[in-house]
């Protein structure tokens, strides 16, 4: 059972070296009276968060926290072998809560969805169809409240998430900018996935003047994906009651200091709502988002953007990737096909 486990606490941006390959035996039988489920692992998703559980902190019950030489927990799609839960039988495919490994036995009592829809892509259920695509369904449409005709501003928007979002805010009938790190990234904003408009937040000198140049009369919604200079260069720029979903940080999880963002008072004079979210509070919602989403994406009015490397020894290079933006789309790692 090939897995990846982390060598050491992390500083600083993680490396690949940081974590290591390790083969070790599984026993693929289903212990008598246990109610776990052997599941062999396909497709396993990378996600910014693991690398906020790399670290030793105790402010996030959620999560399991990662130790030194057991291997990375995180989302994944898998295939039932064997069960020892009542709901669960072999051939199953599930997605949620899984390890870096081959094979793996998961608890249903964790983040677990049973796939009924086999029509799409399977990876899918790393991206548009799990986590990241409930993250951007409750965000944008219970956190941001939006409202057709709305002004959208989306960081990380060619992202796992952020691809949806900007999808999401144009199926409301809003405007919407995002902001990507490369050039090929902004092109796929613009040309494959709908944006308005959007720009390389690398290239720009002024951030500030970039938001006024797309945003003359001001943002309603900033769908907040990395934190840091992007936000306090948003804030000034916000309208009259409007809101940021908070979603994610990415531009502060590997600061041993995190920046200061010194525009906040525009949230007073502004009434502005900024929330923070977590997508666990919203999975009740999850076969609800399924019977919005699937025939959006069955219709090709929603299209996803995947990054997929093959082979769970490369899951590492594909992991850390992310904090340098070397994904164009939603990171999955194949483990198996089938
Ligand atoms: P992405 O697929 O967008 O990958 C991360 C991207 O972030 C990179 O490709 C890169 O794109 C960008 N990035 C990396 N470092 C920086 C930086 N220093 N400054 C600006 N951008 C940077 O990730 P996800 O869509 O999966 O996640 C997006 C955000 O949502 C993250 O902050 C994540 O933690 C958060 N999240 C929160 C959840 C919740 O429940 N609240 C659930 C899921 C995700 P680029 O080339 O454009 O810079």
């Amino acid at each position: 059972n090939k897995r990846v486990v982390l060598r050491n606490y992390v500083v600083g941006f993680p490396k690949e070296s940081d974590m290591k390959i390790v083969e070790g035996r599984v026993k693929l039988k289903v212990p008598e009276g246990f109610d776990k489920v052997l599941v062999k692992n396909l497709y396993l998703s990378c996600d910014p968060i693991m690398r906020v559980l790399m670290i030793k902190m105790d402010f996030i019950d959620e999560y399991h926290h990662y130790t030194p030489d057991a291997p990375l927990t995180g989302y994944g799609v898998s295939k039932v072998l064997e069960s020892g839960h009542p709901d669960y039988k072999k051939g199953d495919l599930v997605w949620g809560i899984t390890k870096w490994e081959e094979y793996s036995f998961i608890s249903p009592s964790q983040i677990c969805f049973k796939i009924e829809h086999t029509d799409v892509p399977l990876s899918y259920y790393t991206g548009i169809l799990g986590m990241p695509g409930m993250t951007a369904y409750a965000g944008f449409f219970e956190i941001g409240s939006p409202k057709k005709g709305e002004n959208v501003f989306v960081s990380a928007a060619s992202g796992a998430v952020g691809q949806l979002v900007g999808q999401f805010a144009k199926l409301t009938g809003c405007y919407v900018v995002g902001s990507a790190g490369s050039k090929e990234k902004v092109d796929l904003l613009k040309n494959k996935l709908g944006f308005d408009e959007a720009f390389n937040y690398k290239e720009e000198p002024d951030l500030d003047a970039a938001l006024k140049r797309y945003f003359p009369e001001g943002i309603d919604i900033y769908f907040e994906n990395v934190g840091g200079k992007t936000l306090d260069a948003v804030l000034p720029n916000m309208r009259l009651h409007s809101r940021i979903p908070v979603c994610g940080m990415i531009s502060q999880y590997n600061l041993a200091e995190p920046e200061g963002v010194t525009n906040l008072a525009h949230l007073i004079f502004k009434r502005i709502k900024m929330e923070g979210f977590i997508v666990n509070d919203f999975y009740h919602s999850y076969s609800k988002f399924l019977e919005f989403v699937l025939p959006h994406i069955r219709e090709g009015k929603v299209v996803y953007v995947e990054d997929i490397v093959e082979g769970l020894e490369n899951g590492p290079t594909a992991l850390v990737g992310l904090f340098s933006g070397r994904n164009v789309g939603k990171q999955v790692v194949v483990v198996a096909r089938e």
